[in-house]
């Protein structure tokens, strides 16, 4: 047993761990953290967006010394088929600001700046250093964690779990259920690497600008997910990620989707003469919602994925880890300061911040949207998507043929494919859930 106690140990350092670990630090808190990656962002992988906002509210001047790839100044959705995508895109020199409100970031080198800001606000950091477990005393209270370190018990008036999405301390303690296929994504991500010339080329930016493309359609092969493709300085992140219930009911393999993603007409391009360099697969929580655990009890918090505190309409789920953290690392703050022992009920400040926050306006809005999504993922990431392409295809190819023919076979399409009533069925359920 470590004698030195803590005010809180926080397990992870993630986007989560490291914003309620600087939280803490910052205001004088006496903090640990433990990591059990060889440093902080070895095993985080992410696609990657950082939005700003969030970041600025912990560092306020981070973008001095963050290593951030590209700004955001366009992004592509795509609905593809086999052969091509129909598109919708945005792009504006407005994201040209002083101040970029979205950047891509490679997290391995991300991580690793946030946790030397930790460690730079007073924390004590031990990486390769895994929590076996909670430390819990007779009344039921978290009182530490047992770690895989030689006498590793250390103990804290408040454990702050981050441990990311598969969240194995806390269901083990009994503090929440083992997060269900149905609610959890498997994301297979490579990064191909090119000169940044090429990237700026293919891209049509120049300096630090940057393009996502989000990509839903036959590349999931009906089951729920999508593509995304993030330009960094001189490499791309690219992915496919679905619903691990879909991958057990449908036998596809991870690896054959990004295949396919990769060989795409429309991406091939895009990726000729890149190295792949890395290859990565982890999971993102997408139950939203209604999948969010306790989010606090006696002497306990948990924060970001591993709370399935995750956007999956907007694929955000860095800014909730980064909120959610700040906001615990507030409430554990403010109940020290004020001599508050950090019990059950005590830490419910906590959620109270999270309820007034964007992040559980958001989930709470799109409550829906996962089981819509899921149930009736055959026709939203096939029938429609194959639909309106040949739609696209009716309505630009020229060939004699008179348009209201072409017109007449598309609607033919869409009715035998989706009936009328299954039409405005789709539409309605789409409409109350987006509400
Ligand atoms: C492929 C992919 C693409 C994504 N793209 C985006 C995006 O573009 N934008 C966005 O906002 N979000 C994105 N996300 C989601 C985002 O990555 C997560 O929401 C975010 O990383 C959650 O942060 P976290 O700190 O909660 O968890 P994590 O980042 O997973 O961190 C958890 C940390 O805890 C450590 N840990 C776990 N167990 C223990 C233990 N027992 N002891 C010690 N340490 C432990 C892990 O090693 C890890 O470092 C993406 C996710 C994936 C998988």
């Amino acid at each position: 047993m470590i004698e030195e106690k803590f005010d809180a140990i926080v397990v992870g350092a993630g986007m989560a761990g490291n914003a309620a670990a600087y939280t803490m630090a910052s205001r004088g808190l006496k903090v640990l953290q433990l990591e059990r990656g060889e440093y902080a962002g070895s095993k985080n992988v992410q696609g990657a967006i950082m939005y700003a906002s969030m970041l600025e509210k912990i560092i306020p001047d981070f973008r001095e010394d963050a290593p951030l790839e590209r700004h955001v100044i366009e992004q592509r959705f795509w609905m593809m088929d086999d052969r091509g995508h129909s598109a919708m895109q945005y792009r504006s020199d407005d994201f040209n600001e002083d101040k970029p409100n979205r950047y891509t970031i490679v997290r391995a080198q991300f991580d690793k700046w946030f946790n030397r800001k930790v460690r730079e606000a007073g924390a004590t950091v031990l990486t390769e250093t895994t929590v076996t477990g909670l430390l819990i005393d007779s009344t039921g209270k978290c009182v530490g964690v047992k770690t895989d370190r030689a006498g590793g018990v250390v103990q804290a008036d408040v454990v702050v779990l981050a441990e990311g999405v598969n969240g194995l301390l806390g269901t083990r303690a009994g503090l929440r259920e083992p997060p269900k296929a149905g609610q959890v994504a498997l994301a297979v991500k490579e990064m191909h690497f090119l000169p940044a010339e090429t990237i700026e080329s293919r891209f049509n930016i120049k300096g630090d600008e940057g393009v996502v493309i989000e990509a839903v359609g036959t590349i999931t092969k009906g089951m729920t997910g999508m593509g995304f493709l993030y330009t960094n300085k001189e490499s791309i992140s690219l992915g496919v990620g679905c619903l691990i219930s879909d991958y057990a009911e449908t036998r596809e393999s991870p690896y054959d989707l990004l295949e396919t993603f990769k060989t795409h007409p429309s991406i091939a391009p895009l990726l000729e003469g890149s190295e792949c360099k890395e290859y990565a697969a982890h999971l993102i929580p997408e139950g939203g919602f209604k999948a969010i655990p306790q989010l606090y009890g006696d002497g306990w918090v948990v924060v970001g994925d591993a709370a399935q505190l995750n956007n999956a309409i907007h694929r955000e789920g860095s800014n909730l880890a980064m909120t959610s953290g700040r906001l615990a690392g507030e409430a554990i703050h403010r109940l020290k300061a004020g001599r508050q022992a950090p019990t059950k009920e005590n830490l419910k400040l906590y959620k109270e911040l999270l309820d007034e926050s964007f992040v559980m306006k958001d989930l709470k809005k799109y409550k829906d949207m996962p089981a819509l999504l899921h149930t009736n993922s055959a026709n939203f990431f096939m029938s429609y998507p194959q639909l309106v392409s040949q739609a696209a295809q009716n309505f630009l190819r020229v060939d004699g043929t008179p348009k209201i023919e072409r017109e007449k076979a598309t609607s033919r399409a869409f009715i035998e494919k989706r009936s009328r009533l299954g039409m405005v069925s789709d539409a309605v359920k789409l409409a109350l859930a987006w509400r």
